[in-house]
């Protein structure tokens, strides 16, 4: 329960809301308080409406229809997006509304459906909000206009110390049939296209409410920052490599890095879906000079089963121990594994002295 906003009030709630408002020439005295000799108010929540019509603005605040003198609504929310301040008073647009639910927007509690043997006055005790669509069910509520129908709607919520649930349709409250708002909406945020329902509105309004008065809501995807994990291994202790056998690099030592992406104690040091770029430093002893040793990236599926060799790296001796630096970037598939595979293609067996990899992964 609240006493109506005064012009100060509504032009106050509406600018710290982010709602574009213009004020129709003598809004702020319009109403139907005189005429029909009952006060607005004391106002118990908002109920939306749709105009089934086009360029309303007179039919709501001057012409009215045939038994319903104006004013029609205390705003209208044009297409753009741009409410007209129609009145502040008492205005025509609720009708009778079901008591039950009268009883649960005063509450605050889920609407129930309408018992129509038991009826107030929503002209007495609801702000009403007409906002200008065919009602076809064809005609599209653009963005602009259904962010200012959130926004609209929260300003009143925050203004009155209410919750989203102090916001109610006209389907729900008519005991005479009415079917607004309804129809397609062009987006609202980071959503497309939707049809319109108050469970949708008000949950708008509960996000809005959630967030200071100028917030808005965000309307691009937003690119998710993927953090490369830090993949740093090594070898416990040097091992022997023999000649012309294909033999896994063990890595056996996380020196630095994060969980999840590789096995420890394994040969596999990165996991797919992956993208990985890095490099595995190796030092041998006991390569003859001009000997080579290959090394190349192979892939193995979850059995352990190789299912692709990469290409070779050649690493040819040098004299006092061969040092060299091979290059790792690939793009791994889901359920595959990396391992690094080195082939002596001397006489004799050699020893692998250290083998470094520092890679960044990135996880799809
Ligand atoms: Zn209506």
């Amino acid at each position: 329960m609240a006493n109506p906003a005064t012009p100060a009030q509504w032009r106050a709630a509406l600018r710290a809301e982010g709602v574009p408002f213009i004020e129709l020439e003598g809004w702020t005295t319009r109403g139907r308080d005189a005429a029909t000799g009952k006060a607005f108010g004391p106002v118990h929540g908002i109920l939306n409406h749709h105009t089934a019509g086009v360029d309303s603005l007179a039919v709501i605040a001057y012409r009215g229809v045939p038994g319903l003198p104006p004013p029609l609504a205390h705003g209208l929310l044009r297409k753009d997006g741009v409410v007209v301040l129609v009145a502040d008073g008492r205005t025509n647009h609720a009708g009778p509304v079901a008591e039950n639910v009268f009883n649960a927007i005063v509450a605050e509690k889920p609407l129930p459906k309408q018992d129509k043997s038991k009826t107030v006055d929503g002209n007495d005790v609801l702000y009403g909000l007409e906002v200008e669509n065919r009602g076809d069910g064809e005609d599209v509520y653009k963005r602009a206009q259904y962010d200012t129908w959130v926004r609209f709607n929260a300003a009143v919520c925050r203004l009155h110390g209410w919750t989203e649930r102090s916001a109610a349709g006209h389907l729900e409250t008519s005991v005479e049939g009415k079917p607004d708002p309804s129809g397609p909406v062009a987006g609202y945020g980071r959503r497309g296209r939707f049809l319109f329902t108050m469970a949708q509105l008000r949950a708008d309004v509960r996000e809005r409410l959630a967030h200071q008065a100028n917030w808005s809501p965000p309307t691009t995807q937003e690119t998710p920052t993927v953090t490369p994990e830090y993949v740093n291994l090594g070898l416990a202790r040097s091992f022997q490599l023999a000649p012309d056998l294909w033999d896994d690099v063990e890595f056996t030592t996380e020196w630095n890095d994060e969980p999840d992406g590789h096995a420890l104690n394994s040969p596999t040091f990165v996991r797919g879906a992956a993208r990985f770029t890095g490099s595995v430093s190796l030092r041998f002893e006991g390569l003859d000079v001009g000997e080579v040793v290959q090394v190349r990236m192979s892939e193995y599926d979850d059995t352990g089963a190789l299912k692709q060799d990469h290409p070779i790296h050649e690493v040819i001796g040098t004299p006092g121990g061969t040092f060299a630096v091979v290059p790792l970037t690939k793009r791994l598939a889901a359920g595959r594994s990396m391992r690094v595979r080195l082939l002596n293609q001397g006489a004799e067996g050699i020893e692998v002295v250290s083998a470094i990899l520092t890679v960044l992964a990135w996880g799809e």
